[in-house]
């Protein structure tokens, strides 16, 4: 945490004018105990410089200073280089760092990316070119650049700090990002800054440090999981937090890795799961231009499915994993079928659970037949029982073609699934549970981006 003492030096460093002073003041009553409860500071001021009035005047500082700290992981730098700071530019960033040149592009290479991202993400160009200090040994940087409050804080961290004034709707923010070289730490300020310069916010907190994170993992065009493996350990095997408490507005950055991948986890499902991430788009911009809605009343509607489908995400969380490919569908009727009358139903090879639109009953026998033909990574054949040509590749050698897994949403209150089953093409089984019967391709749910195809099923009840 940063105290008021080290906030005035911090400012004072960047904005050694009388203006700051205001500012400063005006942070003090802000802070108090000694931390940094309050990043978010507003202030009004009575006059700026020459005839300009300026109405309302903000700062804020962004403090990411325990967020990835502490953990295992490589370094981005090459840490034994001691190499004085330079400067490097690209198209939106300017950046000075003691990196070797050739990591320093390649870095300015993963923010271009990152920026493209998350700016078409948000629906709004970066409004001006984002200045970040990336630091791999803070010795070999001057004091003029690197304020002496900052160096603490980016060995294993991070901090943003943005100024500007607002005049009635207009807005020109600027902000500074420092980073640690390493953990991806400075795609992760960068989304802080590129939010401060086209925004004028950041959003709260657990918003904030959860789009962050996905600035730092987001890899366009994909929208598989692709944290580091400790993140996944602890995700998948932690006591769960609730989203109310996930998306408590009683928060404050740098509060430790741990929260910052339950807000990434929540960020991640909700940008890519179908069912949700048009309206958390649009919440999200909302949250940005200064709104406090609460994100429990923003999906009040779909409280009981979004829990459903988080708490699925968590269960299943592993490298690949995609919610886009995982979103469930809500809306397919299921029906009881007639002897004389088969149900239809369609299983995409890259999809997880589907409708089967099957309503089970227990004891009830059913036969499910299919027809079509699938990819699964490399593998091509008919996902059925039929004699194969000899130039088909053999279902034996490929197990998991001849059937489907399938699961039940159970009857009830709660939203709640069986445990998985096989489901074999033309032969009957008896169902064990009553509700709603749910199918999908037999593959490991890291692959189903590499998949393609369709089965086609008939699904009958018998006597
Ligand atoms: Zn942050």
């Amino acid at each position: 945490m940063i105290n008021p003492a080290q906030v005035k030096q911090l400012l004072r460093s960047f904005w050694g004018c009388g203006r700051t002073e205001i500012l400063v003041n005006t942070a003090r009553t802000l802070l108090s105990g000694g931390t940094c409860t309050a990043p978010v500071l507003r202030c009004r001021v009575q006059r700026c410089t020459g005839l300009t009035w300026v109405v309302q005047c903000l700062i804020r500082v962004s403090l990411c200073l325990a967020g990835i700290s502490l953990l295992p992981g490589h370094a981005d730098a090459d840490e034994g280089a001691n190499l004085p700071p330079r400067e490097f530019r690209s198209k939106n960033f300017v950046m000075r760092t003691d990196l070797p040149e050739r990591d320093a592009q390649q870095l300015l290479d993963k923010m271009e990316t990152m920026l493209r991202i998350v700016s078409g993400y948000w629906g709004a160009p970066s409004r001006k070119t984002i200045e970040c200090c990336v630091v791999s040994n803070a010795d070999t940087w001057p004091a003029e650049l690197l304020p002496a409050p900052v160096r603490p804080h980016v060995q294993n961290g991070g901090l943003t700090v943005a100024q500007g004034v607002r005049i009635g709707r207009q807005m020109n923010v600027s902000a500074v990002s420092y980073a640690s070289s390493r953990f991806g730490t400075p795609q992760h300020e960068a989304v802080h800054a590129y939010c401060y310069q086209t925004f004028g916010s950041t959003g709260p907190t657990w918003y904030a440090e959860g789009m962050a994170e996905m600035g730092n993992y987001w890899v366009e065009n994909n929208s598989g999981v692709n944290t580091p493996d400790y993140v996944i350990d602890f995700l998948r095997n932690s006591d769960r937090p609730s989203i109310d408490e996930i998306t408590s507005l009683d928060q404050a950055s740098g509060d430790g890795w741990r929260n910052y991948a339950w807000r990434w986890a929540l960020c991640h499902f909700m940008v890519n799961n179908s069912n949700y991430s048009d309206r958390f788009r649009t919440y999200g911009i909302s949250l940005l231009n200064g709104k406090r809605q609460t994100f429990g009343s923003a999906f009040d509607s779909q409280r009981k499915e979004l829990e459903f489908e988080f708490g699925f995400f968590l269960d299943h969380l592993q490298s690949g994993f995609d919610c886009r490919r995982c979103s469930w569908d809500w809306k397919s009727r299921f029906r009881t079928p007639r002897t004389d009358r088969p149900l239809s139903a369609t299983i995409k090879a890259d999809r997880g659970w589907q409708p089967a639109v099957l309503r089970m009953v227990p004891g009830q026998k059913y036969r499910i037949e299919w027809d079509g033909t699938w990819n699964t990574n490399s593998t091509q054949s008919r996902p059925d029982s039929s004699p194969k040509s000899p130039d088909q590749p053999s279902t034996e050698e490929s197990p998991g073609q001849q059937l489907l897994k399938g699961c039940v949403m159970l009857q009830g209150q709660k939203l709640q699934l069986s445990e998985p089953f096989e489901v074999h093409s033309g032969k009957s089984f008896a169902g064990e549970f009553a509700g709603d019967l749910y199918l999908r391709c037999p593959d490991s749910w890291d692959s189903l981006e590499g998949n393609s195809g369709t089965v086609r099923l008939q699904i009958s009840a018998e006597n």
